[in-house]
């Protein structure tokens, strides 16, 4: 692999961090499908590559780019965005203390409730948008973590990423941001400070709804590099790496990422704007909206747009808001995000019994289709 040091994480992106095939000269590198690698005669693995569940060269060569797009040391690829974040915990080598945000991705929010707890990790949710809340939450000496969701699910909370890093660090903590909705085009959590980067590479980074992966990202600083250690050591013995044909579609993914995300932002800031004024919705959370509590923070954080993810709350209230789910045809009903299709989702019935989420909101997906189409779609079921 050739690699320039002056490259923009654009053209890092469309060229997949210059794959091109030692062997063959090969314009789209090669799967390396093989489970095990050919032992020196002395013994030794001079290679590097020893065993297919910590080593793989398509795996390599995919967390290498995303590593770059994230200004960070080393990235881990893993079976899904699930397993990289759990990871993250798990490699604080309990017993820990963490702090996580109130409004935050679903499962990891339950994983985090019911069973974390079981492996030694005792987590407080507060408001992170909040700064005194973290550091009213922060034990001294006990708070091994801090957690960040940036734009958080689904309500589109910004959290001062920087700010809170500071409060972390002061304390000894790390920090580790999801970073999923904002995808490596709009925020660099790693250049605000953050330790590690977690990215469900399910959604925007692989971009096509058919791949099922996670991401780490780690610093360049030594307490990250030791939590990226006993990580790799985590995904080793758990066998959580990512699959290598899984890998190839990601890293052909990753090259349309930035026009992709781009595109994606534009429209839902189209969106935002139009949809604000229908009278059938009561109220639109998206940080491109001047209105939205953390827009400024955002206009500073965010770069080239505030992402492609909004929700509305429907003035009917619960039931109008099924009723305008049902009613789309362009918006597709259905979970997950960040592909290029769009998709709408009522949050509150699949977070079911204990979801903070209200029940009037849809949440928004906005993929690669004429905005138009989409607006039209929206006027036309918000009745
Ligand atoms: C989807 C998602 C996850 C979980 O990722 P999977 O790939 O589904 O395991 C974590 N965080 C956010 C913000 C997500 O959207």
């Amino acid at each position: 692999m050739t690699t320039s040091p002056n490259r923009s994480p654009e053209t890092i992106a469309a060229q997949a961090g210059g794959a091109i095939d030692a062997a063959t000269g090969a314009i789209v590198p090669p799967i390396h499908i093989t489970t095990t690698y050919e032992r020196d005669a002395d013994l030794g693995y001079a290679r590097g590559y020893v065993y297919g569940r910590p080593h793989n060269a398509t795996i390599h060569q995919t967390e290498a780019v995303i590593t770059e797009l994230e200004a960070g040391r080393e990235t881990l690829l893993f079976a899904a965005g699930m397993a990289a974040a759990t990871t993250a915990f798990l490699a604080l080598e309990p017993p820990a203390h963490v702090i996580a945000p109130n409004v935050m991705y679903w499962s990891l929010r339950h994983w985090l409730r019911t069973a974390a707890p079981r492996h030694g990790i005792e987590a407080t949710f507060v408001d992170t948008r909040d700064l005194d809340q973290i550091r009213v939450a922060i034990r001294p000496g006990a708070t091994r973590l801090v957690w960040l969701e940036c734009p958080a699910n689904p309500l589109w909370h910004i959290t001062d990423i920087a700010a809170a890093v500071r409060i972390a660090h002061d304390a000894g903590a790390l920090v580790g941001v999801d970073s999923t909705c904002a995808s490596p085009v709009l925020t660099r959590p790693i250049a605000l400070g953050a330790d590690v980067v977690m990215h469900s590479a399910t959604k925007y980074l692989n971009g096509h709804s058919d791949v099922l992966a996670g991401s780490l990202t780690f610093a360049d600083r030594a307490p990250a590099q030791a939590l990226a250690e006993r990580a790799a050591a985590h995904r080793a013995g758990l066998g959580s790496i990512l699959g290598p044909f899984e890998a190839a579609l990601l890293l052909r993914g990753l090259r349309t990422l930035f026009v992709r995300v781009a595109r994606q932002s534009a429209s839902a800031l189209a969106i935002a704007g139009t949809i604000t004024r229908n009278p059938a919705v009561a109220e639109v959370l998206y940080p491109g909206l001047p209105g939205h509590p953390g827009h400024d923070i955002a206009a500073r954080q965010m770069q080239r747009g505030f992402g492609g993810m909004l929700s509305i709350r429907c003035a009917g209230g619960e039931a109008a808001a099924i009723a305008t789910a049902a009613r789309l045809a362009v918006w597709k009903r259905a979970t997950s995000l960040g592909g290029v299709e769009s998709l709408v989702e009522h949050r509150a019935s699949i977070e079911g019994g204990n979801s903070p989420c209200p029940a009037d909101l849809l949440r928004l997906s906005v993929g690669l289709e004429d905005p138009a189409d989409l607006i039209a779609d929206l006027e036309q079921a918000l009745r």
